[in-house]
């Protein structure tokens, strides 16, 4: 009688850490499968040994999540079609950047009465304008497509470290619900609210204001400002999302998949480390070469989220309601000194 198969369609630092909680809580609920299939981007380890099978005789993604057991119910595959082919939940969390090509090659491949979730952070931008990753999912693989997003920094759930998420969802309520019980552990909260794209643009903008706070503590400029950049960052989060979808929700901006995850991240993520180190540079060595230095194989976000978001905002001519935003792209791509941040950041406009 179990009805449900679980696929994870990423094998990085946080799909490493979903795959684990799944396989955990797929061996307690009766009606999900016991096996979770983890698709892997297949890699050659330094000692000549291919990822996925290391992944699966040692239990453990060495690269991405080491010191980590997953559960021996965590498959790895390196075939993604016949990773999704049985599955009738899938989850996908890999970098934004290369989810249009895995989409590409999923269309026609998964079942037709698939449920999807995104924990993906992250949006394309297209010439009708932004398209967020769950509706390049949907859109492309005609399947409904949920989100998951949360002060969620992947090492310390990893640790079962007591935190929260929140599921997007739309129209739907029983298949929120069924992902909510999937994804819930004593020390994994999760909420869900109706509001898909309010739910995946907190989880997307808040990296742009990550690289700014990182950029403000590469500067050794205190708490004071680094808490200005917080609110006026969180502030441009809302109105973005606003403007781009007038269904997005006030509330939504409370739950983890807002001001907490904004929070977590600036004060412990990736984006805002590199961005650290970018500043402590003074913007002399590139957000690549940093990445590649300092976070071996894993990726940022919030530099591509940064330039996709100053497309939109340049296409419709609105960089000066959103300076923080504006600044950070230029900052990153070496227009502006990093010290811009806070001579830029404050000119906020008239409105709130
Ligand atoms: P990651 O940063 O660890 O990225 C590395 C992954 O990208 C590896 O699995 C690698 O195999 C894969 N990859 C590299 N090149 C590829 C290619 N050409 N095609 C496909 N895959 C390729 O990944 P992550 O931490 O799991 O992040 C995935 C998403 O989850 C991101 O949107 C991120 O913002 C979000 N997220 C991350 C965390 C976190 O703490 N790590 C927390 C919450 C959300
Ligand atoms: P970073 O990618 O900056 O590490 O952010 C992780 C995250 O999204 C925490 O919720």
């Amino acid at each position: 009688n179990k009805k449900f198969k679980v696929t994870v369609v990423g094998s990085g630092n946080w799909g490493s850490v979903a795959a684990k909680l799944l396989g955990s809580n797929t061996l307690k609920l009766s009606s999900f499968h016991d096996e979770v299939r983890m698709w892997v981007f297949e890699e050659t380890l330094p000692s000549g040994e291919k990822l996925t099978d290391v992944i699966n005789r040692d239990n453990e993604n060495v690269k991405y999540l080491p010191g980590i057991k997953l559960g021996r119910n965590v498959v790895a595959d390196p075939d993604l079609v016949n990773a999704v082919k049985d599955a009738n939940m899938l989850v996908f969390v890999t970098p934004h950047q290369f989810m249009e090509g895995i989409c590409k090659k999923l269309v026609g491949k998964v079942r037709s009465d698939a449920e999807a979730i995104s924990l993906i952070k992250g949006m394309e931008v297209k010439m009708e304008g932004p398209c967020m990753i769950s509706s390049l999912i949907s859109e492309l693989l005609g399947i409904n497509c949920c989100v998951l997003m949360g002060a969620n920094i992947a090492n310390e759930i990893a640790k079962e470290m007591f935190s929260e998420a929140t599921v997007g969802y739309r129209e739907h309520r029983e298949v929120a619900e069924r992902w909510v019980n999937l994804f819930s552990t004593t020390y994994f909260i999760v909420s869900a609210v109706e509001d898909v794209e309010g739910v995946e643009l907190c989880g997307t903008l808040k990296n742009v204001v990550a690289l700014a706070a990182g950029f403000v503590d590469g500067l050794d400029m205190g708490n004071n400002t680094k808490a200005a950049i917080m609110r006026i960052g969180l502030r441009e989060m809302r109105v973005f999302s606003k403007l781009m979808f007038s269904s997005v929700k006030d509330n939504t901006f409370f739950e983890s998949c807002g001001v907490a995850d904004l929070i977590t991240t600036c004060l412990g993520g990736r984006n805002r480390k590199v961005a650290d180190a970018f500043a402590r540079n003074g913007g002399k060595r590139s957000f690549d070469e940093l990445e590649a230095e300092m976070l071996q194989g894993q990726k940022l976000q919030g530099v591509s989220t940064a330039k996709e978001v100053y497309e939109v905002l340049s296409k419709r001519g609105w960089q000066e309601l959103f300076p923080l935003f504006t600044t950070v792209h230029e900052i990153s791509i070496g227009r502006l000194p990093p010290s811009a941040i806070v001579e830029y950041s404050e000119h906020t406009p008239n409105f709130s």
